[in-house]
C-alpha cells in the first residue's frame, strides 16, 4: 500500500514536471547512488526527470562494468584477457570493442603516456589488493615487454591482443559517463550531474540557470577540502591523483598511475591533474596521460589541443594552469 502511494506521488510528481516542460516546481531534484566502478556513484537531475531514470543511469554502471572489469572473472575484458582474442558477437563484444578503438585512440593522441595494455602491471603492483608492496625489478621487466597498445588489433569481427593484456581504468569511467550522458539526453533531462568518483559530467547548467561549482580536492584531504573551484556548465572535470590508490613501503609513496616506460608510478612532482573538457572520455584519458606526461611536457599539449584545459597540483599544492584554466576558477 505505501509503494502505492509512493509510485501515485512520483507519478503526480512527474507528471507536474511534464506539464511545465521539465521546468517542474522548484526543489524537485531526483538522485541515485550507489556502490560501482571500485567507487562511489551519483546521479542527480535537476527539476525535471524522475527517479527511474535517475535509478536507471546509474543500473547503467554496473551494466558497464559487466563489460569493462578487468577483475572480475565474469566480464567481457576478462575473457578477453584470458583468452587473448575475442570474436565480436553479442552486443557487449560490440560495446566492447567500441570502447576499446576510442581508447586506442587516446593512446596514440599521446604517443603512449596512456597505454590500456599496462594490464600486467597494474596486476604485479595490485593497488586495490589487501597488502600491496613493491613488485621484483625482474617481474616488472617482464610485464614491460607485453605493454604497448600497438600490439592490439580490432577487425574483422574479432580483438586480437597479440600478447597484450588490457587494463581499461583510466578510461572507463569518462566512457561511461558519456553514455549515461546519451542516455540521460534521450530522456530529455536538460540539467543533471553525473558523479562517477572523481569524475564528473554536468549536463547543462543548475535549473536556476547557474554553473555547477566542482572542487579540485586537496590531495591527501578529505572530499570536501578544495584547493580551488571551478566553474562549469555542459562540461565534464575529472582528476587523476597519487591519493586515490597508493601504499607507502620504506617511507616512499607507490601510487596507482604507471609510467608504462618504466613500469613505476609517475615521480614527476605531482599530486593531480584536472582536465576540464566537454568530452568526459577525453577528460578521463587525458588525465591519467598528462599526469604521465608530467607537467611542463602536459602543460605544451594541452595548451595545443581546443576546448581542452588542465589544472595541476604539484608537491608544495600549488596549482598550475593550462592556458584559459583559470577562467573556470570562481574568483
Ligand atoms: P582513477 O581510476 O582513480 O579515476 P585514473 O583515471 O588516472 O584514476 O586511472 C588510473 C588507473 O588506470 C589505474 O588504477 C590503472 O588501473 C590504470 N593505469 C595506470 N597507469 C596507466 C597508464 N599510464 N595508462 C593507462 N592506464 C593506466
Ligand atoms: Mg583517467
Amino acid at each position: 500500500m505505501r509503494k502505492l502511494k509512493e509510485i501515485i506521488l512520483l507519478f503526480l510528481i512527474t507528471a507536474a514536471s511534464c506539464m511545465n516542460g521539465c521546468a517542474p516546481p522548484k526543489g524537485v531534484d531526483y538522485t541515485a547512488d550507489g556502490y560501482s566502478l571500485n567507487t562511489y556513484v551519483k546521479v542527480t537531475l535537476y527539476g525535471c526527470g524522475s527517479q527511474r531514470i535517475a535509478e536507471e543511469a546509474v543500473g547503467m554502471c554496473s551494466y558497464y562494468e559487466d563489460i569493462f572489469s578487468r577483475t572480475s572473472a565474469d566480464s567481457k575484458l576478462y575473457e578477453l584477457n584470458e583468452k587473448g582474442f575475442l570474436d565480436i558477437k553479442t552486443e557487449e563484444d560490440k560495446k566492447l570493442a567500441e570502447a576499446l578503438e576510442l581508447a586506442l585512440r587516446y593512446c596514440e593522441m599521446t604517443e603512449g603516456a596512456l597505454d590500456i595494455t599496462v594490464e600486467p602491471l597494474t596486476s604485479l603492483w595490485d593497488f586495490g589488493g589487501e597488502s600491496p608492496s613493491v613488485p621484483e625489478r625482474g617481474h616488472i621487466e617482464d610485464a614491460l615487454e607485453h605493454v604497448d597498445y600497438r600490439n592490439v588489433e580490432i577487425g574483422d569481427g574479432r580483438i586480437e591482443l597479440n600478447g597484450a593484456r588490457l587494463d581499461l581504468g583510466a578510461f572507463a569511467k569518462g566512457y561511461i559517463a558519456e553514455r549515461i550522458k546519451e542516455y540521460l539526453e534521450g530522456e530529455g533531462i536538460k540539467s543533471a550531474l553525473i558523479y562517477l568518483g572523481g569524475n564528473v559530467l554536468c549536463i547543462g547548467k543548475k535549473p536556476d540557470g547557474k554553473d555547477f561549482r566542482i572542487g579540485v580536492q586537496r590531495p591527501f584531504g578529505e572530499a570536501d577540502d578544495v584547493l580551488c573551484a571551478l566553474k562549469a556548465s555542459g562540461l565534464s572535470v575529472v582528476t587523476s591523483g597519487v591519493y586515490e590508490r597508493a601504499f607507502y613501503e620504506d617511507g616512499r609513496l607507490y601510487h596507482h598511475i604507471l609510467d608504462p616506460e618504466t613500469g613505476f608510478p609517475c615521480d614527476n612532482g605531482l599530486l593531480s591533474v584536472t582536465i576540464i573538457a566537454e568530452d568526459s572520455c577525453l577528460c578521463d584519458a587525458l588525465s591519467t596521460a598528462c599526469f604521465v606526461m608530467g607537467q611542463e611536457k602536459a602543460l605544451r599539449f594541452v595548451n595545443g589541443l581546443d576546448g581542452v584545459c588542465a589544472v595541476f597540483v604539484d608537491s608544495d599544492y600549488k596549482l598550475i594552469y593550462s592556458e584559459g584554466a583559470e577562467d573556470f576558477t570562481d574568483k
